[in-house]
This record gives structure tokens, C-alpha cells and sequence, in this order.
């Protein structure tokens, strides 16, 4: 039989909170591998422990697991008979197919009665190993280390750890609301605030049918991906074309973006309140593009009444791109589409929106019913993972539609 042990970040989970940092994660495991034919899921002394009825899942719980945030690193373990020709099987099993690596075994009897000292285990398995593998014993620097524990009647292997996403698990941290346009910044940053552990949900704007439906594509895309660390995402996409008419018509070019970012951060507002979330988040980087200079932040932060957060501030472009990758929504950002801020904006806007001239400028602007309109009209997609054919809900106007996903 197979089992996972979860480690999690020990010092991270400090306090009183901790069992119930630890509660939380184990929740979080228990939907993550909901549907992988999980026998049993408990929490050991410093560790979580899920056995499933076979191995056959492995590759499948290993790639989930290592997306799931509160995690610090996490091992595959079998339980077999305590014997050792089969210990050794089990370990050549487990190795088959890798890459080859310096290697050791280690292992410990709990069980003093078991015949077989412990040197005489890792000798024994060792050999093994490297006759049928070809791998290299490594006793003082080892690539890979396997445990062997023997306990009374049966034998664990355990095998390499491996590293987890780190941070706390999610839903221990309150919750906040991200601006999340097609491009790559955004999820990275909604990414970053959720590995806190903050249930962090999605709102894209876009000017369909002004421009394609390409942005919203993307935006349902990366909401997807997401979700399948958050264990759900929610999407609002927000009509915002007709906003943008109304600004072109009364707010001098070189300010629109501001007064876009500034509508954009009202209404997502009004999201945050209705979700009881607190924050808001953006992928703002210092000096990216025009609209994210100190000064342009300073006169989008004044329409916000919650903080907003960019943990992607002091970031360069590649370290970004590099997460993103791995985060694995970066060949969705990458497609080619119609970016809403864009519309009816000059190629150079301004990068000094001295704050009283976007006050001035939206003061023509009759906000309450702009903003009250795009609520109107904003449709919610929520996507839970792991998704089965109907999990996919849609709120349309308040009223819940299921979807076949
Ligand atoms: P990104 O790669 O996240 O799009 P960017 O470098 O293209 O960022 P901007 O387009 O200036 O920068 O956007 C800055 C931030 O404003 C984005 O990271 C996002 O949080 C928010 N934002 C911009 N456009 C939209 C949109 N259409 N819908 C929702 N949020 C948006
Ligand atoms: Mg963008």
C-alpha cells in the first residue's frame, strides 16, 4: 500500500494557530485528492499522512501535491511485510525508470525484535539496488537517500522528499480580491497572495463586444489553472466598453488609463465588500509601463478606499516570466489579444497624473450609475478542483446556472 507523508512548514505554523493551520491543510489535502482513491488521511506528530488504496495514482498525487500551498516538502511511502527481500523489491520498484543517482539507504529498526540488524538492511537493499540499476552507493553525499523504518510485522519505505510549494494553506488567511488581466503579471501576483494563504478572488474587465472575446478566454483559462491550487476560483468579468466610451468622451487622453485604473479599482471594490474580502491585488511592477509609475500609483491608490496590494512591485520582467512558468499560466499569458486599456488611449499616456487633474477629469463622470452598471452586468464563473462533469457553476444577475464542464 502507498502512503504520502506531508510535511509543512514547521516554523511557519507557530503558536495557538498551529492545529488549526494544520486542520486546514489537511482539509485542503482531503479535496485536492478527492478523487484519488484516498483510504485514509490523519495527522501525525509533525506530519500529515495519506494512504491510498494503491499506488497507481502516484505520478498524478505527486503533481498535485506539489501545487497545494502550507506544504514545506512531502515523501512517497509504502508499507510492506517486514522481510527484506521484499523491502528490497519495493525499493527497486520505487526507483525503476529514474534518472540514475548516487544513492544510499538508510534504515532504522523501531522493532528490535525484526532478525535482521539495520546495516545489515541497507547492505542487503543497497546491493540490490545497484546490481539490477546500475546506481552508484554514495554513504557521505548521496543524490537520494531511501528510509527504510522497520516497525512491528511491517516494514515503511520511504523515498526522496520531495519540495513542496511552501507557504501556509489556503483559506487560513482572509480574503482579497485580484485584478487579473489576460497578461503575466497578474496571476503571479494573485498566485503570490493566495500562497499565504488568502482566498484570493479573480475580477477581469474587458470590452467585449467593442474588441474579441480573446481576454475573457484567457482570464477563464488562467482562473482554471488557478483554481487547481486555490481548490476553487471565482471569475468576475465585467463589461467595461461602455465605461470606456463614456471616459473617451469627457477625459483627456493622456489621463485615461488613470481613470480606467480608477474605475476598475471601484468596482472591484464593491466586489470585495460583497465577498467580505479586504484587499485588493494587482500586478503592478514599478516603472513597467506608463501607467506604473510612483506617481500614476499614487493617483489609483486615492480612488481605493481598501489596500491594494502588488507583491510584484520590485520585480523584473524575467523573475516574473520564470514564475509564471512554473506556475504554468504563462502560455496562456503569452496569447495574443486586445488588452482593454488599450482602447481609446494614446500610445504615450501620460506617466504623471498629477492627482488633482484625475480628480478633476472624473468629476465629469457620473460614477455611482458607471459603476453600478458594470455590477449589473457582471457574470461569475466559480470552478472547483478537482472538477467533475457540473461543477462548473455560472451566476448570472445573482441567479446560479449549473454549467456541464
Ligand atoms: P499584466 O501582465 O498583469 O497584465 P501589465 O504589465 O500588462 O500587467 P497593466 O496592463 O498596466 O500591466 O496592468 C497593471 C495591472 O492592472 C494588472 O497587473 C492587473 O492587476 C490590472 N489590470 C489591467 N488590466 C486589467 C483588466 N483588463 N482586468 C483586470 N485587471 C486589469
Ligand atoms: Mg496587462
Amino acid at each position: 500500500m502507498t502512503s504520502v507523508i506531508v510535511h509543512y512548514q514547521e516554523l511557519a505554523l507557530k503558536g495557538r494557530n498551529r492545529p488549526w493551520f494544520i486542520r486546514a491543510l489537511l482539509r485542503n489535502i482531503r479535496t485536492l485528492l478527492a478523487d484519488l482513491d484516498v483510504r485514509h488521511i490523519a495527522s501525525m506528530v509533525g506530519r500529515i499522512e495519506v494512504r491510498f488504496e494503491s499506488g497507481d495514482h502516484w505520478p498524478e498525487v505527486r503533481a498535485r501535491l506539489a501545487r497545494l500551498s502550507g506544504i514545506a516538502n512531502f515523501a512517497r511511502a509504502v508499507h510492506v511485510p517486514a522481510d527484506v527481500d521484499v523491502m528490497a523489491a519495493t525499493v527497486l520498484d520505487g526507483l525503476r525508470g529514474l534518472e540514475p543517482r548516487r544513492f544510499r539507504i538508510k534504515a532504522r529498526r523501531a522493532d528490535k525484535r525484526f532478525p535482521v540488524p539495520s546495516p545489515e538492511i541497507e547492505r542487503r537493499v543497497g546491493a540490490h539496488v545497484q546490481a539490477e540499476l546500475g546506481w552508484p552507493v554514495d554513504l557521505s553525499h548521496p543524490q537520494s537517500v531511501i528510509r527504510i523504518e522497520v516497525l512491528s510485522g511491517e516494514a515503511f519505505i520511504i523515498f526522496d522528499r520531495e519540495p513542496g510549494a511552501g507557504g501556509l494553506p489556503i483559506g487560513s488567511g482572509g480574503k482579497a480580491v485580484c485584478l487579473l488581466s489576460g497578461g503575466i503579471d497578474s496571476p503571479v501576483a494573485a498566485w503570490r497572495v493566495m500562497r499565504r494563504g488568502v482566498t484570493v478572488q479573480l475580477v477581469h474587465f474587458h470590452s467585449y463586444p467593442i474588441l474579441n472575446q480573446v481576454s475573457q478566454e484567457k482570464a477563464r483559462e488562467l482562473s482554471a489553472i488557478l483554481a487547481r491550487r486555490q481548490l476553487m476560483s471565482r471569475l468576475y468579468l465585467v463589461p467595461f466598453g461602455s465605461i470606456q466610451q463614456q471616459v473617451m468622451l469627457t477625459v483627456p487622453p493622456e489621463l485615461r488609463v488613470v481613470i480606467y485604473r480608477r474605475l476598475m479599482v471601484r468596482i472591484a471594490q464593491r466586489i470585495a465588500e460583497r465577498v467580505h474580502a479586504d484587499a485588493l491585488v494587482t500586478g503592478d511592477v514599478i516603472g513597467q509601463v506608463a501607467s506604473q509609475t510612483i506617481e500614476n500609483i499614487r493617483a489609483v491608490d486615492d480612488a481605493a478606499t481598501m489596500p491594494i496590494l502588488r507583491p510584484l512591485i520590485g520585480c523584473d520582467k524575467e523573475e516574473i516570466t520564470q514564475e509564471a512558468i512554473r506556475l504554468g499560466t504563462y502560455e496562456t499569458s503569452i496569447i495574443p489579444d486586445q488588452d482593454c486599456c488599450t482602447l481609446f488611449t494614446p500610445r504615450n499616456p501620460t506617466t504623471r497624473a498629477a492627482l488633482e487633474f484625475a480628480r478633476a477629469a472624473e468629476g465629469l463622470l457620473d460614477l455611482e450609475t458607471l459603476v453600478s452598471q458594470a455590477l449589473r452586468d457582471t457574470v461569475v464563473e466559480e470552478r472547483t478542483f478537482p472538477a467533475g462533469p457540473g461543477l462548473c457553476a455560472v451566476v448570472e444577475n445573482g441567479k446560479m446556472r449549473r454549467l456541464l464542464a
